[in-house]
């Protein structure tokens, strides 16, 4: 899964969210103001026909009162019978207070173009009428005979006006006359007033001259000509609409954004969360919980990484502890745990010129080198992190020491697996464990084989511990004053039926790494002490493998086999090496103590190839130092070697201890190793190791070589 990013987020997300409120908001603005102009057209459409209604009602109004006061007997009595000026000005001419609906009257005659009677209130007096209305006035009078009124907007000196010319008749006497009544009604503020009260229309005004061509409303007189243009106020009742409505709608949308905002921002958190968990996640899958360090997956994905860029150059160590088992086992797993961290952070430290330093698991680390020196880098470290390890950790005042076995690989150019790379570092480091522990071993195609081998020995091993079909002989222990044979140290043997032959060393070390030599050990003592119980009088020496010291069970189990064939326990002496007890000493030193309780006593096996100090020797307590064959061999020949000897003796003395020379071969060596003080001598000169049934023979040959020496 690919990581979601910020950015990626805003850009995909966020904008985008964004964007379509600034389009909704620029939608909902660009119909609000369609609504609007709409709404705009309409109100002034709305406005132009009533303004037109309300004028043509006022024209029609003005055309029936003429008409109606036109066809009356009594106007025509007085205008047409006779002609009474004093009836006109009573009548017609009345302007009273309350208003007529017309500001001028007058009553025209068949062809004169003067009035016969005329009266006006606000219009001044203009006796030519004609003159006034212009053509209008032609069009109203040259009307068809049969129509008795007629109505026109005009256009005058005086403004605009309405003028309305009806025939003067006799209804009664069914008579038309050729006299006409006209009336003129100024269409002044007053009237306008009136519109905008009644039809609700703002502030109407007249433009001063008719026939603008940009006029609102243009009315025509009976002419065919402009007689007056009219201007309102629009009242945009759309933008006061839509003003509303853009407020409404800002709120709106400006809560939407709000909530929007609020709602990316959680989203944002959200992902931010995710990225951070899959980022910790990630995290977690490739780094050890306990070192922090990058674990198998780390490594292997690293490895992967290089192989694909084709960077075949590299190598790995991989280091595993020894003695940690041991640490956990008799500290408990905190400790163990701090120090797996100690040893993690030193190697951190040790490998300056790693690509990475992973925990694997366990005790097992691996640190990858690259480049063309990375093989050569890899051992420097390898040494530096063994040397690390030799001085002891001090954990809140537990001392505890362990060592490191490394395997180390290189690819040398050559495209390898991942997993045959960590194999081959794997079969190194065990091939160093085999070679003796706390050193590094860099892989060779023939510890293939050798693997292979353990394997099938480990296999066949299995099945004589199971048939319990292993050998034992039993190699004599001589006595250095007497020369005759007070013991015998067990020593075990591959099967001679078997269709290889391996030495003990090596089907010893396989049953170490195997996990077999608790059993093996257990099968070595039980064969021993089986035919020990024949020999009564002398001693039994049994090797024991460090290892088998780890099992919290090795004493009792010992104990057991031991009394299961009634053996005098203070019959029984365990050979140790010394290099195997340093790496957990206070562990050795309790086992020691139990096994000494029961009367076992302890051999050192080997002196003289390791680094034992007297010290060392203190601290144990050895009942026997074995020394080793090697300075044994060379004690005629170097004098330095005779030194060792000695000084041991006298140390040993000292701290109470027997000494065994073994590897004994010539009998010059006997001589000078009686002379130093040992106690006990063993090797080919004396005897090889013999079958159960050679040393029973032997020591009846003894006790018969006694005997007679007795007699004689
Ligand atoms: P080790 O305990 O030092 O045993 C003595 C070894 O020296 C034996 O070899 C023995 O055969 C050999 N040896 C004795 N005298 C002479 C001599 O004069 N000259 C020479 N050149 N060699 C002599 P072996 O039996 O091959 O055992 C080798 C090692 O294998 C032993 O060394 C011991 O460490 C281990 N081993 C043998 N049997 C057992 C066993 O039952 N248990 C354990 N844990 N280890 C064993
Ligand atoms: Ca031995
Ligand atoms: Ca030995």
């Amino acid at each position: 899964m690919r990581s979601i990013n910020g950015w990626r987020f805003l850009l995909v997300i966020a904008l985008p969210i964004f964007l379509a409120s600034l389009g909704v908001l620029g939608l909902t603005f660009d119909l609000l103001d369609r609504v609007s102009s709409n709404a705009n057209l309409s109100e002034y459409k709305r406005n132009r026909d009533l303004i037109v209604q309300a004028l043509k009602l006022a024209e029609a109004d003005l055309g029936t009162l003429a008409q109606n006061n036109a066809q009356w007997d009594n106007a025509y009595a007085n205008t047409v019978t006779s002609s009474n000026a004093q009836w006109f000005n009573s009548t017609w001419a009345q302007f009273p207070a309350g208003g007529t609906p017309y500001d001028l009257v007058a009553v025209l005659g068949p062809s004169s173009p003067r009035p016969e009677h005329i009266a006006s209130r606000t219009v001044p007096m203009q006796s030519d009428v004609a003159a006034l209305l212009g053509p209008v006035f032609n069009a109203l009078a040259e009307r068809d005979a049969d129509q008795p009124v007629a109505t026109s907007f005009a256009y005058t000196a005086q403004g605009p006006v309405i003028a309305a010319m009806a025939r003067i008749a006799s209804p009664t006497g069914n008579v038309k006359s050729e006299k006409q009544l006209l009336m003129i009604r100024t269409i002044d503020a007053a009237m306008l007033a009136g519109i905008e009260k009644a039809y609700l229309v703002n502030n109407i005004w007249l433009e001063p001259e008719a026939g603008q061509p940009q006029s609102d409303l243009r009315l025509h007189d009976a002419a065919g000509t402009p007689a007056l243009v009219l201007r309102w106020d629009n009242s945009r009742i759309g933008d006061a609409m839509v003003g509303w409505a853009k407020q409404k709608a800002s709120a709106v949308l400006s809560f939407l954004i709000l909530v929007m905002t609020g709602i990316t921002v959680v989203c944002w958190r959200l992902i931010q969360n995710l990225v951070t968990n899959e980022a910790k996640a990630r995290h977690d899958a490739l780094h050890d919980p306990l070192t922090g360090m990058p674990n198998r997956a780390a490594l292997l994905e690293r490895l992967q990484n290089l192989r694909q860029a084709g960077q075949l150059d590299y190598a790995i160590a991989f280091a595993d502890l020894d003695g940690f088992k041991e640490v956990n086992d008799s500290f408990g797993h905190d400790i163990g745990d701090r120090l797996i961290r100690a040893v993690g952070a030193g190697i951190s430290l040790l490998a300056t010129s790693a690509a990475m330093c992973c925990r694997m698991g366990g005790d097992e680390f691996v640190i990858l080198f690259v480049g063309g020196n990375a093989e050569a880098s890899a051992r420097e470290f390898a040494d530096r992190m063994i040397r690390f390890l030799v001085k002891p950790f001090d954990m809140e005042g537990r001392i505890m020491a362990v060592g490191a076995s490394v395997g180390i690989t290189g690819t040398a150019g050559v495209e390898l697996e991942e997993t045959e790379i960590l194999r081959r570092a794997d079969i190194a480091m065990y091939k160093a464990k085999a070679d003796g522990r706390n050193r590094f071993c860099v892989y060779d195609e023939t510890f293939d084989t050798e693997r292979n081998e353990n394997l099938a020995i480990a296999a066949e091993l299995r099945k004589i511990i199971s048939n319990r079909t292993l050998d034992i002989v039993f190699q004599p222990v001589m006595d250095a004053r007497t020369l005759r044979m007070t013991g015998v140290e067990a020593l075990a043997r591959w099967p001679v039926n078997s269709a290889r032959k391996i030495t003990p060393d090596r089907f010893i070390g396989v049953a170490e790494t195997a996990g077999l030599i608790d059993d093996l050990g257990e099968l070595i003592l039980h064969k021993a002490c089986a035919a020990a119980r024949d020999w009564p009088d002398i001693k039994l020496a049994v090797n024991v493998s460090a290892v088998q010291l780890n099992n919290p069970r090795f004493v009792d189990r010992a104990l057991t086999v031991i009394e299961a064939h009634r053996i005098d326990p203070r019959r029984v002496e365990l050979e140790l090496t010394e290099t195997s007890l340093v790496r957990d000493a206070d562990r050795a030193k309790a086992v020691f103590k139990q096994l000494r309780l029961a009367g076992i006593r302890i051999a050192l096996d080997d002196f003289g190839t390791g680094f034992s100090s007297i010290g060392y020797l203190r601290t144990f307590q050895f009942d026997r130092i074995k020394i080793d064959k090697s300075i044994v061999s060379k004690v005629l020949s170097n004098p330095a070697e005779l030194a060792i000897v000695q000084g041991t003796l006298l140390v040993a003395r000292g701290l109470s201890a027997e000494v065994t020379a073994e590897g004994v071969e010539r009998e010059e060596e006997v001589a000078v190793l009686r002379l130093a003080g040992c106690t006990g001598l063993q090797g080919f000169f004396f005897h090889k190791p013999l079958t159960a049934q050679q040393v029973t023979a032997e020591l009846a040959k003894a006790q018969q070589g006694h005997s007679l020496r007795g007699v004689a």
